[in-house]
């Protein structure tokens, strides 16, 4: 059998055009199941050529629009034709753009411009069209470069990828949502000042390519949730970026922070981060312990002290359980001193338990001091930025950069991370980094990619 394709346009005009689009022919004397319904190459043919339909016929009604003057109503006419090639998801196609006559209306008594003007250029600046620029984008921060080509030349008729042509869509992309990104807060509502701006921040460590002289460079990546805006996140490198402060400001911008509000930035102890975020505000910058970090350690605490407990049975073990269990709840509601105090009880029960005991209760003895004692380190090198946890969590503030840790992994490890093999220009990972945020929050969507 024979299956015909045609389709029919009808022009905003009231013509109609058919075309030809292909002919699928098949055996059903020996059919195979491979022969039944459309293969991936005829379906990708297919769409190739109702693109090229689409478009030229779109580009013609645009044009047939373009030609009636806004003014005067005098239909204009056709300077000549140019042919322009476009990029599609669905094959690059090139159309025969019209360019325009210029309405002499508003200028009486002047000789005609013998110019023309193409309403295909107005739209389309780019040449290629946003969806494939996003696809291009997406895939190229989720997968190696010669990965997503493979993967679009595989499943689309899109004009043929390789790692280049990802990687340099990737930047120009990266370099339009850098430059764009400190448009108006995306939120609704009416905008009040809230009281604080919680600012998640951490880093990863990502291998630089050799000639950069350096084992490693640091991707900051970071999560911004005001009260009045979307949550947004943000990743970067400040080597690779041009003007890494600018960067960071726009984005707590674009998350609802305003000039005179206070950020609280959260994170695992470096104090670079919450600099970093001062000399990019100039506002008060409170640095906070984030919680997520505190408590599994002090769960590696409560895990080791368990089981050397349970195999030992010292005189004191009641109160020792006892300081074990209240451990959390103390460092929770900011009682650093008397947690501080249990934690040097702990350790010098272990340690003392370590001096009779054999075997798997000497390591449970180890263990446990050697958790009891990096806890307290933890939180003595950290003192400055321990908050009463609890108090925050009971006036709805954050407390937590347990999502932060989630985004380390989903803007730097990806794509970045050690496990990768890949070596990396700070540029290059730089622009990743933007990516990858974008995807995350949603903000590659055709409308933040209207050509840049
Ligand atoms: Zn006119």
């Amino acid at each position: 059998m024979k299956v015909r394709i045609r389709i029919e346009t009808e022009f905003g005009w009231g013509e109609r055009r058919s075309h030809e689009i292909g002919v699928i022919e098949r055996s059903s004397i020996d059919a195979s199941e491979d022969s039944l319904g459309i293969s991936l190459a005829e379906g990708k043919s297919i769409l190739e050529e109702v693109q090229r339909a689409v478009l030229q016929d779109h580009v013609e009604d645009i044009s047939e629009v373009e030609r009636a003057c806004p003014h005067c109503q005098a239909y204009l006419r056709v300077h000549d034709r140019r042919k322009r090639r476009v990029d599609t998801l669905f094959g690059r196609v090139t159309v025969e753009a019209p360019r325009i006559r210029m309405c002499m209306c508003g200028l009486p008594g002047l000789p005609e411009f013998k110019v023309g003007h193409s309403p295909l250029t107005r739209i389309l600046r780019d040449n290629a069209i946003p969806e494939l620029r996003r696809l291009q984008a997406e895939l190229g921060s989720r997968h190696s470069f010669r990965e997503a080509a493979h993967l679009l030349n595989e499943l689309t008729p899109c004009a043929s990828q390789n790692h280049a042509t990802i990687r340099n869509r990737l930047a120009s992309v990266a370099k339009a949502l850098e430059e764009r990104c400190d448009e108006a807060p995306t939120g609704t509502g009416v905008q009040s000042n809230p009281s604080e701006v919680p600012g998640f921040l951490d880093s990863a460590y990502v291998r630089s390519r050799p000639e950069y002289q350096r084992r490693n460079f640091e991707v900051i990546v970071g999560s911004i949730e005001s009260e009045t805006a979307e949550k947004r996140r943000f990743g970067l490198s400040q080597m690779g970026a041009d003007r890494p402060t600018e960067y960071l400001r726009s984005n707590l911008k674009a998350a609802g922070w305003m000039d005179s509000v206070a950020v609280t930035v959260f994170s695992d102890g470096d104090p670079a981060l919450p600099r970093l975020v001062k000399n990019a505000t100039s506002a008060d910058v409170h640095h906070a312990l984030d919680w997520w970090h505190i408590s599994v350690r002090i769960r590696h605490v409560e895990t080791t002290f368990q089981p050397l407990l349970s195999q030992i049975e010292p005189d004191g073990a009641a109160e020792i359980a006892a300081l074990v269990e209240r451990l959390r709840w103390r460092i929770w509601h900011g009682q650093i001193d008397r947690a501080l105090d249990a934690l040097d009880d702990l350790f010098r029960f272990a340690m003392r338990a370590r001096e009779y005991t054999y075997r798997e209760s000497n390591d449970a003895a180890l263990s446990a001091a050697s958790r009891a004692m990096v806890l307290r380190t933890y939180l003595c090198r950290n003192l400055s930025a321990i908050v009463n946890y609890g108090d925050r969590r009971q006036q709805g503030k954050a407390v937590s950069t347990s999502r932060a840790e989630g985004l380390v992994n989903e803007i730097a490890n990806v794509r970045l991370g050690k496990k990768q093999r890949m070596r990396w220009s700070p540029k290059g990972a730089h622009h990743v980094a933007i990516v990858s945020a974008a995807v995350l929050d949603g903000r590659l969507s055709s409308g933040h990619l209207a050509a840049a």
